[in-house]
């Protein structure tokens, strides 16, 4: 009998390829756990029978010796990822019904390493959301619960990926971050959320939101897992003008569990008041063990830290603002109906103003305001020049010789579903404090 909730990547593969169980038998386990978990809302779409028919093939496959790492295993991808001839919506209104007609690269990838997929998990709409609560298909219910039973966000944006994996709905997922949409989740679930350096995946296929910040990453239930899943996806390609040339190392190898020598930054500009008590303490705990197992602790300054959510969020809605232009009713998924006496104007209009919601349209129109022709050199300019300070800050600790930064994930844990989003959105975006820096700076970061 299999114990699904101590399974993970890594030792169901050992089971399929020492045929202890087939793909089939474990996908048909995870189907069964997503339909009996529809009250959590992480699924958008359950690809059953797709899911059965990859299963068969990885059976066949791994039958004939396939020894590719990924194979048989069931997962799930964020609705952001276009999925040949499945519905792909970004979560949004805007694009109901749309069909792809190709495939994005990273998923791609992991279908032809032999991984099964099966559906498509919520988000909040176009990625944008650090709750899950902005989805056109509600929100995501964290599996944990808060105190007296409090339903909780399992973070956003690709909160279906998050509640998925501590769940048990899936093995593995494919999410975005683009400034902690993978680390912040992982965190408030209690899962591994990877983020990889900007470039190691293709953004091919995914949905845009900021296209300089944007990264395709893996959560996952263990570090090793997010290795052997960031193998199947990682890869230069030429349909991605940003894609990465260097070559991809053999990750999970490089899980030697030594790290004597190891220089740990700790950056005191993340030491911000009002941390709750349990994140500094965690945040302790950690330095500790990391100095237990051999590491040198050295206290660094990255000055420029407070200048990043702000920074964030004048280029974040900028980039997006000029990449979803392109749903105007005509191209793809919704339009809107308009009288016999309107026009092209007005089936714009009518079809973004009922397509998009309310926090997607607040960023389009601080994007467009900030990229205007009066305050483009204040804003737009300005930002981007502090985003080369931030990222120098970086590479100056770097240079000093410190090999990896420890800071929190998040200034707090899971908060109860509405707490945030019923406030102000300013509430909602500091969230995203510890994780911006890392988008910004184009560096790889990892929530565990
Ligand atoms: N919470 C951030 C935002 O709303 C990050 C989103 C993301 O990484 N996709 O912009």
């Amino acid at each position: 009998m299999i114990d699904i909730n101590e399974l993970t990547i890594s030792t169901a593969r050992s089971l399929l390829t020492s045929k202890e169980i087939s793909s089939k038998e474990l996908t048909k386990i995870y189907i069964d756990n997503a339909y009996k978990s529809e009250q959590l809302n992480a699924y958008c779409l359950i690809t059953a029978e797709q899911a059965l028919i990859q299963a068969e093939s990885a059976d066949i496959a791994l039958r004939s010796g396939e020894t590719s790492p990924m194979c048989g295993i069931p997962i799930a991808v964020k609705d952001l990822f276009c999925t040949k001839g499945f519905v792909t919506q970004a979560a949004s209104k805007i694009l109901e019904g749309f069909i792809p007609s190709y495939e994005s690269t990273v998923t791609k990838k992991l279908w032809d390493a032999g991984s099964v997929m099966l559906g498509k998990l919520n988000m909040d709409e176009f990625a944008m959301g650090s709750s899950n609560e902005t989805s056109t298909y509600g929100p995501v219910i964290n599996p944990w619960r808060g105190p007296s039973q409090t339903k909780l966000t399992p973070g956003g944006s690709s909160g279906g990926c998050s509640a998925a994996v501590a769940a048990d709905l899936c093995l593995g997922s494919i999410g975005t971050d683009t400034g902690g949409s993978i680390r912040q989740p992982a965190a408030f679930t209690g899962v591994v959320g990877l983020k990889p350096t900007y470039g190691r995946c293709s953004r091919w296929g995914i949905i845009a939101f900021a296209s300089s910040l944007d990264q395709a990453g893996t959560i996952t239930k263990t570090v090793r897992d997010s290795a052997i899943m960031l193998n199947a996806i990682s890869g230069f390609d030429s349909k991605d003008s940003t894609s990465s040339r260097s070559k991809v190392p053999n990750f999970e190898q490089m899980l030697t569990g030594d790290i004597r020598g190891k220089k740990v930054g700790i950056p005191k500009e993340y030491r911000i008041d009002d941390t709750p008590d349990e994140i500094d303490r965690i945040w302790n705990d950690g330095i500790e063990k990391l100095k237990d197992a051999g590491a040198e602790i050295v206290n660094i300054s990255l000055p420029h830290t407070k200048y990043a959510l702000p920074t964030y969020y004048v280029l974040a809605p900028a980039e997006a603002s000029s990449n979803l232009a392109r749903y105007d009713g005509i191209r793809y998924g919704k339009r809107a109906k308009i009288q016999e006496n309107e026009g092209i104007t007005e089936l714009y209009e009518r079809s973004r103003g009922e397509g998009f919601g309310k926090e997607v349209k607040r960023r389009i129109l601080l994007g467009t305001y900030v990229l205007s022709a009066g305050f483009y050199e204040a804003y737009y300019m300005r930002a981007q020049t502090v985003r080369s300070l931030i990222k120098k800050d970086f590479t100056d600790a770097f240079s000093d010789g410190i090999d990896v930064i420890l800071t929190p994930t998040t200034p707090s844990s899971a908060f109860p579903l509405g707490e945030k989003i019923n406030v102000n959105p300013i509430e909602m975006y500091l969230n995203d404090i510890f994780t911006v820096t890392a988008n910004l700076a184009g560096l790889p970061g990892i929530s565990i």
